[in-house]
């Protein structure tokens, strides 16, 4: 029997214990109401994922639930918020309550580990879209932004770089099995920087998350802080999997312009240098410095024999 938008959210989406005591009221009525805590900003976030587009019409469900939030609290991280909420719009050809349940499933796994409260939403017939709306919360006026990086701040980048490219752009079939997983874990189920992103307030002077690809994302800071950069290609960290795969040559490559990695890509003043050392300790995440902010506009990549690597395609752009 096909079920109604209502028995949708009820069986699925509407849980019986709230999980926040800041949610005043959550799913059921036309809106919802939380409560804001004072002295604090708003930060507010939406991405969609298309069938097709972002992932394969075909793909898991419960993957597809944990990445249509992960890549929203990303956008979170990136500016220094803690989650709290979020409104999901989904647009189905078709309700079927083995999809329905596993993407629940790995929506709320995500949810519960983030301390994040699905708080309303929306179903309509359609082609398979999903869209996040994410609201998160930092101390009034410490939102990291894009446009603070300044001549001489140095680059961090979390994590490792290009193994979600890899995993889209490379036939892993014929991989040891066990790298394979790896690179598939990375584009399926990126891990937002959470814990990092709200460490950075007060020690990064700019943030993004790389979602397009290093070149590219790397590009909005640059532009919105009104600097340059210069990227030492060989600092940039790599997954072993991803090396004994394709090389260092071919890593590099996909580290700079695939996408899809969601760890944060930030500048901070060389005097904090310690603090973002410690940050990379208590938040065990690896953090690595890859190159400088300089004055000159644009960004420049560097090998280690001193040449100039030219990027063909900088990152995934939708238009
Ligand atoms: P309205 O017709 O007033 O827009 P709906 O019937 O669309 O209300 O939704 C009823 C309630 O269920 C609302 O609180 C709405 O936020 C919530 N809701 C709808 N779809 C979802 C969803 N996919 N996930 C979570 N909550 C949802
Ligand atoms: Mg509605």
């Amino acid at each position: 029997m096909a079920l109604s938008e209502f028995e949708i959210i009820r069986r699925f989406f509407r849980r019986e214990t709230p999980l926040r005591q800041d949610v005043v009221l959550g799913i059921g009525d036309d809106g919802a109401v939380v409560r804001v805590a004072e002295a604090c900003d708003l930060v507010i976030s939406t991405d969609t994922l298309a069938s097709g587009v972002h992932f394969p019409a075909d793909a898991e469900p419960s993957d597809i639930g944990f990445r249509a939030l992960a890549v929203n609290l990303s956008d979170l991280a990136a500016m220094g918020a803690e989650p709290a909420w979020a409104i999901l719009a989904l647009s189905l050809p078709e309700a079927r309550e083995a999809w329905l349940s596993g993407f629940a499933r790995g929506f709320f796994s995500l949810a519960d580990e983030a301390s994040v409260q699905l708080i309303g939403g929306d179903i309509t017939r359609g082609p398979l879209a999903i869209t996040v709306s994410v609201y998160g919360s930092v101390p009034r006026g410490e939102a990291l932004l894009r446009s603070g990086a300044r001549p001489g701040d140095l680059i961090f980048v979390t994590g490792t770089l290009g193994d979600a490219a890899a995993a889209l752009e490379l036939d892993l079939k014929t991989a040891p099995a066990a790298h394979a997983r790896a690179l598939r874990q990375r584009l399926l189920r990126p891990i937002p920087r959470l814990i990092v992103g709200v460490g950075l307030r007060g020690v990064a002077s700019s943030v993004i998350d790389v979602s397009d690809g290093l070149a590219s994302d790397l590009g909005h800071i640059v532009e919105a802080s009104g600097v340059g950069a210069r990227i030492e290609v060989a600092s940039l960290p790599l997954s072993e999997p991803l090396c004994d795969l394709v090389g260092r040559q071919q890593a590099w490559k996909l580290a700079l312009s695939g996408g899809d990695d969601y760890e944060l890509c930030f500048s901070a003043p060389a005097m904090r240098r310690a603090l973002v050392t410690s940050l990379a300790h208590s938040s065990d995440c690896p953090i690595t410095q890859i190159g400088v902010i300089q004055s000159e506009h644009g960004l420049r990549y560097m090998m280690p024999d001193g040449s100039l690597l030219t990027i063909a395609r900088p990152g995934y752009r939708h238009f």
